[in-house]
């Protein structure tokens, strides 16, 4: 189990790092994993006052906001610590909501810690961090290629003290229930610079003309609440000009910012959805018998399956635990061959390792009676969302390429 991995000496309630991933998996198994039939059921909604109750334990064990710093009542951990506790957290699918960690409100979180002005980290901030609301980020546009938001059209016209937004945004993941967008929107056309024309903007999603069209289905689910991926119209969206994140014109700065960490938070919440994968394929490989004291175990072709995915497994963690390390030390400017490289790879090993799950389960793996199939059709998203993988290869490759001019 990866809670025996190196964890380091960050204390909370004098329990070191170790303890505490062991004390997380612990609560996970009991509290939170028969919940997850819930989530199969597809109803998000219906969960909320028992998953309520868990985040309020979680509260009160001390483990609430895990990615915060000690300033804004979290933790403190480094990226690498907490990146330990995301992989216990990503064994389910409700692991990283009950523990309020969860994206896009990990990284809204951040950039208000980073960008936010007073009024709107009390306004915004503090009841994101309490957990008493949810937030989404609204970036990319159907009309448009996300993997080039330089060019988008929603624009934030100025009138009076007011921006005025208008646009057509989609997979704007969480808006359903969440109380505000940080939009992004072309505030400065003119600017030479194309990365300096769009700003980041708040607007609560009671603003008149902001409309959720739909929960856009996902390989036929369309989910709900927290699980869901909108499809947003802006339509003379009127909001006060103090919602301006930052500086006009830094939205894609900002924007940067938010990936590095994030990427990690992604990555090792993959890795923890292996790992419980991992396990149900090796449980049922010795449990499902061919013939009578044949199991599927006894199989090469299962074996190589278990062979190649622990060495897949643990290779993503090595990789991820170093790139989070050195954005730690160095910066995520530094490391951003490294979080490239680790957005292509570890999405690809997830793909691998629950594709090998399902096929060692047979017809029940695709069937919803057990996680896979939810994980294999909520996850395929990860080889796109963040970058697609070519367009972090392309990047790691002209990195590389440029030793070599
Ligand atoms: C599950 C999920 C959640 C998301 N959540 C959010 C969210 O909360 N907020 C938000 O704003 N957006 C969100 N997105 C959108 C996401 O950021 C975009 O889907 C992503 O940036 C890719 O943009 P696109 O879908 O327009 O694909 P396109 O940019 O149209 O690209 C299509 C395909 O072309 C290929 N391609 C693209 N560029 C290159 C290149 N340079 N070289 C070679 N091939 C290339 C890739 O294979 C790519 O998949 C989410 C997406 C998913 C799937």
């Amino acid at each position: 189990m990866a809670a025996s991995t190196t964890a380091t000496a960050s204390n909370i309630s004098g329990k070191s790092l170790t303890e505490m991933l062991q004390e997380i998996q612990a609560f996970l198994e009991t509290e939170i994993y028969p919940l997850e039939k819930g989530v199969r059921e597809n109803s998000f909604q219906a969960m909320l006052p028992v998953l309520a109750e868990k985040r309020a334990a979680v509260k009160a064990n001390g483990w609430w906001t895990p990615q915060i710093s000690e300033k804004w009542g979290g933790p403190g951990f480094s990226l690498a610590e907490f990146g330990k506790v995301s992989e216990i957290l990503g064994r389910s699918p409700l692991g990283h909501y009950v523990f309020n960690c969860q994206a896009p409100d990990a990284g809204n979180m951040e950039i208000l810690i980073e960008h936010g002005s007073d009024y709107q980290r009390e306004t915004f901030l503090q009841p994101l961090l309490d957990g008493k609301i949810r937030s989404c980020f609204s970036m990319t546009e159907p009309a448009h290629a996300g993997s080039n938001p330089v060019i988008m059209s929603t624009q934030a016209v100025k009138d009076g003290d007011d921006y005025v937004i208008n646009g057509h945004k989609w997979f704007t993941s969480s808006a359903d229930g969440a109380s505000f967008a940080i939009v992004m929107a072309v505030t400065n056309p003119d600017a030479e610079n194309r990365y300096q024309r769009a700003s980041q903007i708040i607007v609560p999603t009671d603003t008149p003309g902001f409309q959720l069209v739909r929960n856009i289905p996902i390989m036929g689910e369309a989910g709900d609440d927290y699980m869901s991926h909108a499809e947003v119209k802006y339509e003379n969206c009127r909001v006060p000009q103090k919602n301006l994140l930052g500086k006009e014109g830094a939205g894609f700065t900002i924007a940067q910012e938010r990936l590095g960490p994030g990427r990690i938070h992604h990555c090792m919440r993959w890795i923890g959805i292996c790992e419980r994968a991992f396990e149900m394929m090796c449980r049922y490989a010795k449990t499902r018998e061919l013939a009578p004291g044949k199991p599927l175990a006894s199989k090469q072709t299962i074996q190589n399956w278990i062979a190649e995915s622990r060495a897949e497994i643990n290779a993503s963690r090595l990789m991820v635990l170093d790139t989070a390390r050195k954005i730690d030390e160095e910066g995520a400017y530094a490391a951003r061959v490294e979080i490239s490289t680790i957005k292509f790879y570890v999405a690809k090993v997830l793909q691998n390792v629950l594709d090998r799950a399902i096929q060692t389960h047979g017809a029940l793996g695709i069937t919803d009676d057990i996680l896979l199939s939810w994980w294999f059709r909520h996850e395929r998203g990860a080889r796109i969302y963040d970058g697609p993988d070519e367009v972090h290869k392309s990047r790691v490759a002209r990195e590389i390429l440029k030793q070599y001019s």
